[in-house]
């Protein structure tokens, strides 16, 4: 599943080819959506933004259509007149004199006022966005120590995205590695210095994500691996997330996966010791 870096990333390309100009026609696949098209013909769309794995196309008109990728949809950009070779089902379409904009099998998707935004059931729910308006430090390690975050286990509290939005599994787990803190461990149980630097790592590592396209080990661990044959960004890009039953880079434990809530977790027992409750 993408995570708010993936989904920003998507919105800079559908950015790329929308921003600043007219739609020449809008497309939707759902029925119920179709009384809409008209009124987004013709518009110009000032504004394609992110927020956790929802994205806004805002209009100069003051609508707004929100679309949530879910597990597998997918959004493609062509020049103008190209169609993607793909099976997936169109669910919106948005053209202009340049390009194509095209949404594919996402079924979440609704077209709202500007002013009802905050109200919808998705978005009145998510925290602060760690790549559009992200939090300072110390917002953020308040946040962590406030009374309805502090007694949630760390592996719970990074994916909820009521907390922070953005976060998926693999930010989860390298930010916990570079933190050092166990993934069942309570921010009631950490001293505010960790909560400081897990605090940082939760800003840092998701900006890093998005400016480097996901690859989240520090440059020069990059570098190291590179040069003892881990030429594929897969095989450079993660510290523990993947990565089980090999040595950790940073302590030489062997990296280890359980599982909870139908997601793995991963993480390093040598940099991650377990908190005494
Ligand atoms: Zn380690």
């Amino acid at each position: 599943m993408p995570e708010g870096p993936e989904i920003r990333l998507a919105a800079d390309e559908v950015a790329s080819i929308l921003r600043g100009r007219k739609t020449t026609a809008v497309f939707f696949g759902q029925d119920h959506l179709v009384k809409f098209e008209s009124r987004l013909n013709g518009q110009k769309v000032i504004d394609v933004q992110s927020r956790g794995k929802a994205i806004l196309t805002v209009f100069d008109n003051d609508w707004v259509i929100y679309s949530h990728n879910q597990l597998y949809g997918k959004w493609l950009t062509v020049e103008r007149g190209e169609i993607p070779d793909t099976n997936r089902q169109l669910r919106l379409a948005i053209h202009n004199r340049f390009g194509s904009a095209l949404l594919y099998s996402a079924s979440d998707i609704a077209v709202l006022h500007r002013d009802k935004l905050q109200a919808h059931s998705f978005l009145s729910k998510l925290g602060p966005d760690l790549l559009s308006e992200p939090p300072s430090i110390i917002e953020l390690t308040d946040r962590l120590a406030d009374k309805r975050f502090r007694n949630k286990r760390l592996a719970g509290l990074l994916l909820d995205q009521s907390f922070v939005a953005g976060l998926g599994n693999y930010l989860r787990a390298e930010i916990l590695l570079f933190s050092g803190l166990h993934p069942l461990t309570k921010p009631a149980q950490c001293t505010r210095q960790e909560l400081r630097r897990l605090a940082s790592k939760i800003i840092s590592l998701t900006l890093r994500s998005y400016q480097t396209k996901g690859v989240i080990n520090p440059p020069s661990l990059v570098r190291l691996l590179k040069s003892r044959g881990c030429k594929t960004k897969e095989s450079h890009r993660f510290s523990v997330y993947g990565r089980e039953g090999s040595k950790c880079y940073h302590c030489s434990a062997t990296v280890r996966r359980i599982d909870a809530g139908g997601r793995h977790i991963y993480f390093c027992p040598g940099c991650q010791p377990v908190k005494k409750e």
